[in-house]
C-alpha cells in the first residue's frame, strides 16, 4: 500500500510526536503518525479508574520550569493540581528498619494534570485528523529515495505490512531505539549510530507501581505519602490522590534493576508487604493496583535501557546533528532535546524544532 503526497511522516506517536502533529495540522500541513503500538502516548499510560486516572509514566510538569507544558495544558483547557507534600515523611534503611522523617517540598513545585497525564494524547488527538493516525503501525526501515524517503512498517524480512513515500521525517522515538530497531539505507555514520545507542532513554528501565485507596491513611497519620527505601522493591513513594476527593493514591518507583523484577513473581505482594511496613496494615490492602514495567515494553526499552539508570544524563541531539540526510530526516523525541532532555518539555522541545526545521 502507498500513501502518496504527504508532506510529512513521523514516526512515534508519544507526547513529541503527537505535538509534532499538532503544530503541522495548524500549518496545515499533510501528514501521518505511523505509531507501533495500539495506542497512542507512548511513554505516557493513565488507566481509568471511574473517572480518576492513575498515571504509570510520567505524572509531574514543573510549571514555574516548564513553559511550554504549561501553555500547552492552558491551550487545550486542562488544568492542574499540586503533588500533596503536607506531613512527615518515612525512610526505611536497608534492614527495613523505618523512621519518620522532615518531609520535604520539592523545588520547583511538582503538578499534577486533573485527568492524568493521558488527558493531553486524548486532547491533541482530538485535534489531528483521524485518519493521520496509524497505529499499530511499526516502522523497521527507511529508506533514501530521489525525492524524499521510503518508510516501510512491519517486521524486516517478511513482506512490509505498508509503506509510506514523503519528502520528510520526522523521527519521534528515543534515538537509541531508532538506531536499535530501524534500518535506514543508507548507512548512517558510524558515530551517529554510536552516539544514539549511547543515549539512554529516561525511565526506560524503571517500573511504576500506583495502588489506590478510600481512605488516605498516611495523611489521617500525618504523613505527606513520601518515602524513600535502600532495602525496595520500591525505592521511592508519593502520594499520587485525586485532587480533592476519593480516590487517594500511592505510587512510585523500584530500587532494584528490571533483571530483578522479571524474576520474582511475587512482586505484588513484595511490594504490598513493603507499603503495610511504612505506612501500615491498610496500605497492603488498596482498592485497585496497577503496575507497568518499562522495561519490557519492547517499544520503549532496548537490552541498553535493562540496568536502572540512577542519573539524569545530560542530553543533546546525538552527535549534535538535530537532522539526518541533509534535512530529510529531523529528530525529535524528548532525548534530543538540549533543554529539559528526558522530561515532557524536552518532548515538546524537540517537536518545535523539527516541525521549525523541516517546514
Ligand atoms: C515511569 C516514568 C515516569 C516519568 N515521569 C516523568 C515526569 O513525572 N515528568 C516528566 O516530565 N517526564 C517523565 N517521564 C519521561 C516522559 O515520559 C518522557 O520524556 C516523554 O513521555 C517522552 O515522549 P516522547 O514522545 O519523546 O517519547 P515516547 O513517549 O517514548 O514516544 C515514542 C513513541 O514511538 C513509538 N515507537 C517506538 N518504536 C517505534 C517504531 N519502530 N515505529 C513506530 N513507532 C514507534 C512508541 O510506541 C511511542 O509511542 C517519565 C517516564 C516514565 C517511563
Amino acid at each position: 500500500m502507498f500513501t502518496k503526497d504527504i508532506d510529512t511522516i513521523i514516526i512515534g506517536g508519544g507526547l513529541s510526536g503527537m505535538y509534532a502533529a499538532w503544530l503541522l495540522s495548524k500549518k496545515k500541513r499533510s501528514f501521518v503518525v505511523l505509531e507501533a503500538r495500539e495506542r497512542t502516548g507512548g511513554r505516557i499510560l493513565s488507566f481509568d479508574h471511574h473517572g480518576f486516572f492513575p498515571d504509570l509514566g510520567p505524572s509531574w510538569y514543573w510549571p514555574e520550569i516548564n513553559p511550554k507544558m504549561m501553555h500547552l495544558i492552558q491551550t487545550l483547557g486542562l488544568t492542574g493540581y499540586q503533588q500533596f507534600e503536607t506531613g512527615m515523611g518515612r525512610f526505611e534503611n536497608f534492614n527495613g528498619f523505618v523512621q519518620t522523617v522532615r518531609g520535604y517540598s520539592t523545588s520547583p513545585a511538582s503538578w499534577r494534570p486533573t485527568g492524568g497525564m493521558a488527558a493531553l494524547i486524548t486532547k491533541l488527538s482530538q485535534t489531528i485528523p483521524h485518519a493521520a493516525i496509524k497505529l499499530n503501525s511499526p516502522v523497521c526501515e527507511i529508506e533514501k529515495k530521489q525525492n524524499g524517503v521510503q518508510v516501510s512498517v512491519g517486521e524486516l524480512e517478511k513482506e512490509p505490512q505498508a509503506q509510506f513515500r514523503a519528502g520528510k521525517v520526522i523521527l519521534a522515538l528515543p534515538p537509541r531505539l531508532a538506531a536499535a530497531t530501524i534500518l535506514f539505507t543508507p548507512d548512517l555514520s558510524r558515530d551517529l549510530t554510536q552516539a544514539m545507542l549511547k543515549m539512554g532513554t529516561w525511565m526506560a528501565g524503571q517500573a511504576k507501581f500506583f495502588a489506590l485507596y478510600e481512605e488516605p491513611y498516611w495523611r489521617q497519620a500525618g504523613l505527606s505519602g513520601q518515602a524513600f527505601s535502600q532495602r525496595g522493591p520500591l525505592g521511592e513513594i508519593h502520594d499520587g490522590s485525586n485532587k480533592d476527593s476519593g480516590p487517594y493514591g500511592l505510587t512510585g518507583f523500584f530500587n532494584i534493576p528490571a533483571a530483578q523484577r522479571n524474576r520474582d513473581q511475587s512482586l505484588t505482594k513484595a511490594i504490598l508487604v513493603q507499603l503495610s511496613a511504612i505506612y501500615g496494615n491498610p496500605a497492603a490492602q488498596p482498592i485497585n493496583f496497577y503496575y507497568q514495567d518499562w522495561a519490557r515494553e519492547k517499544f520503549t526499552a532496548t537490552q541498553f535501557d535493562q540496568p536502572l539508570m540512577r542519573e539524569h544524563p545530560v542530553y543533546q541531539p546525538p552527535a549534535g546533528q538535530t537532522a539526518i540526510w541533509d534535512g530529510i530526516i529531523q529528530f525529535a523525541g524528548s532525548e534530543t532535546a538540549s533543554q529539559y532532555g528526558g522530561y515532557l518539555e524536552g518532548a515538546l522541545v524537540s517537536a518545535e524544532r523539527a516541525v521549525m526545521q523541516s517546514s
